[in-house]
């Protein structure tokens, strides 16, 4: 095995895989801005190592300082985490050269699936049912505008280098079509310094359920069942579950095979993430593979009992994957709350302090992956997710009923977090049916927001 692993990351993410590595008896070596030298990944590393400036630019993104941080220290191998390097092919072919393991897919497989156009077409070939648009890229606006009018509006814009939400417009009529397109084609290039779109068919009202797999490098892939994270703002997820309470046997078995079919495609290995719109007609159509460790894998975690970090490493280090798909079986309920620094009241903006005081919650059923400790300073140059909180019951309400009372006993003194928004919308009666998709927050974030105030009235 590995004997010392270069985390090249930070936050919950990096605090997460020192844990993995604790447990497997490798040592773990943090990388950190001058912005995070007090950072709760730093204190818990066996080893640590400055590595530039608070400019992500500067320290997280700078591939030769990570590298020679990584020989500096003798490390064998990198994990990158997740947002950062974790899906630049660059960086992998240059650990590649200095003979040090990237604990994730080859380059050329990451470029595959990294333009989001291109893997659309290897999964077209493939016969993984892909949203109706475009075959590849479109080149201009002209092709675009033919495009449209031929899978029929809704359609939604989409930016080939696109994530986080970004880099993406809905357009109901034609006539809005240009100026969409250009709003959307100045973001992506803002954001990702690449401006190359493409257009599918808007799905209405759908789920986002995305699988879990795994592949090692002998040939060997299993999908680890699915998550629903449908529950958005702006695009991106801030609850998820496992499993989906739509999803039954039949379609999981379909989607599964799918998922793998798109993975086996892509020549992939390691862990990924095979995400799928679900229509109101439960019709699934792939949209993207993200080639790393997803933000809530533990919600997979939790459900099948497999430690995906750890699955992560054994893989690179060339093991063959020790679990057949017979041996999963999803196993209760999971639920992830992201905690984000954000206020609700003033439209989620985002905002920093010192934490005064913390509880983190606790009991049966509830762990919580976080970077904050009492006294930590929360740094404005990075993504503002604090923590997640990870509940796991027998059923989909019990877990509710856990996560809302977990909820009770976060207290972040000093930051102001989406927490008690959660807290609202695991109460809202659609939302405990699963009568929801992603435009559920959109809709309901009004009356979500004035619940509190509702409660107060009634009771007076
Ligand atoms: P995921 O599907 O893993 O939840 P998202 O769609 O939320 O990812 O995030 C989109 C991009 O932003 C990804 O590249 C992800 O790696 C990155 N990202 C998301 N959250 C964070 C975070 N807290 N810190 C750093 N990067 C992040
Ligand atoms: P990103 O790379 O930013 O994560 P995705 O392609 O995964 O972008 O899409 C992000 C979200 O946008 C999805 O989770 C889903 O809610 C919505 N979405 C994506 N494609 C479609 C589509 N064709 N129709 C409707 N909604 C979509
Ligand atoms: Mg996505």
């Amino acid at each position: 095995m590995f004997n010392r692993i270069l985390i090249a990351n930070r936050g919950e993410i990096a605090v997460r895989i020192i844990r993995a590595c604790m447990e497997m008896n490798i040592e773990a070596v943090a990388i950190y801005s001058t912005a995070d030298k007090d950072s709760l990944h730093v204190k818990l590393a066996t080893k640590s190592v400055c590595i530039g400036p608070a400019r992500a630019a500067d320290s997280y993104l700078n591939m030769d300082a990570i590298i020679t941080a990584a020989k500096v220290t003798g490390c064998d191998a990198i994990h990158p985490g997740f947002g950062f390097l974790s899906e630049n092919s660059d960086f992998v072919r240059k650990c590649e050269v200095e003979g040090i393991t990237f604990i994730g897919p080859t380059a050329d497989a990451m470029d595959a699936l990294g333009n989001k156009a291109t893997a659309r077409k290897i999964m077209m070939k493939a016969g993984v049912p892909v949203v109706p648009g475009s075959d590849g890229p479109v080149e201009d606006y002209k092709k675009l505008e033919k495009i449209a009018k031929k899978i029929g509006y809704p359609v939604l814009i989409k930016a080939s280098a696109g994530g986080g939400g970004r880099g993406m417009r809905r357009v109901y009529q034609p006539e809005d079509l240009k100026k969409l397109y250009e709003e959307a084609k100045a973001e992506t290039r803002a954001c990702f310094n690449d401006d190359e779109m493409y257009v599918e068919k808007l799905i209405l009202n759908p789920r986002h359920i995305e699988f879990q797999v795994l592949a090692d490098e002998h040939g060997n892939v299993i999908h680890l069942g699915e998550r629903d994270c449908s529950i958005q703002r702006k695009n991106q997820k801030l609850i998820e579950e496992s499993p989906c309470m739509f999803i039954d046997d039949d379609l999981r078995k379909s989607m599964g095979k799918a998922a793998v079919l798109a993975a086996k495609a892509a020549g992939y290995t390691n862990a990924g993430t095979v995400e799928f719109v679900l229509d109101e007609r439960n019709h699934y159509y792939f949209i993207e593979m993200n080639t790393r460790i997803q933000v809530e894998h533990g919600v997979t975690e939790a459900v099948t009992g497999i430690d995906l970090i750890k699955q992560q490493i054994r893989i690179a280090f060339g093991e063959p994957l020790k679990i057949r798909q017979r041996d999963v079986k999803l196993k209760g309920h999971a639920i992830e709350c992201r905690i984000n620094a954000e206020d609700p009241a003033k439209g989620f903006m985002a905002n920093t302090g010192k934490i005064s005081f913390l509880n983190v919650p606790g009991g049966p059923g509830v762990r919580v992956d976080t970077l904050l400790y009492t006294g930590y300073e929360t740094s404005p140059f990075y993504d503002s997710m604090m923590a997640k909180i990870i509940v796991h019951a027998e059923t989909r309400l019990e877990a509710i009923r856990r996560m809302r009372r977990a909820l009770l006993e976060l207290v972040t003194d000093g930051i102001i977090t989406n927490g008690d928004f959660d807290y609202l919308l695991l109460h809202h009666p659609d939302f405990i049916k699963g009568n929801y998709n992603v435009g559920f927050i959109e809709e309901h974030v009004e009356e979500i927001l004035n619940w509190d105030k509702a409660a107060e009235e009634a009771d007076a």
